[in-house]
């Protein structure tokens, strides 16, 4: 099968790290970038079935995260959910269901995202912070939980 542009930029910066692309970990890559947010283990682990074992999902996860190619996203419930890196994806922000748990990717539009870059800005300048990056996470209840 042919590769996909995000396999090929995953492959590169795994060979960068020494690490290799096996057919377990493209399929756990596929399944990320087809994934609407950050997902648990658990969550890829029933997507994927039994194609990859669930311990060879954390170690794959634990892998790609020391690579740089995908980030943890911490709920204050002790899950951690994984996606790929903003490198690989674009910027965005998350919507975090307060019920349920479910993390979902929002991109916001450049006039939201100036006003809220300029919001960072401010805040970094009033505690005499410089900041680089910022994330916003909105909490609430999903269109499930509502
Ligand atoms: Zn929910
Ligand atoms: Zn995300």
């Amino acid at each position: 099968m042919a590769q996909t542009n995000l396999e090929r930029q995953v492959e590169t910066r795994l060979r960068e790290h020494e690490i290799r692309l096996t057919e377990g970990r493209r399929t756990l890559i596929q399944a990320l970038g087809k994934a609407d947010g950050p997902k648990s283990a658990a969550d890829l682990h029933s997507r994927l079935g039994d194609q990859v074992p669930l311990s060879s999902i954390y170690r794959s996860l634990s892998v790609f995260e020391d690579a740089g190619v995908v980030s943890p996203h911490y709920s204050t419930k002790g899950v951690t959910r994984y996606e790929l890196a903003e490198w690989l994806t674009g910027h965005h922000h998350h919507l975090v269901c307060v019920n349920c748990g479910v993390v979902e990717d929002i991109e916001i539009d450049d006039r939201l995202e100036t006003q809220l870059e300029a919001i960072v800005e401010e805040i970094g300048r009033d505690v005499s912070f410089a900041p680089v990056d910022h994330a916003l996470e909105i909490d609430g209840n999903c269109r499930q939980c509502q």
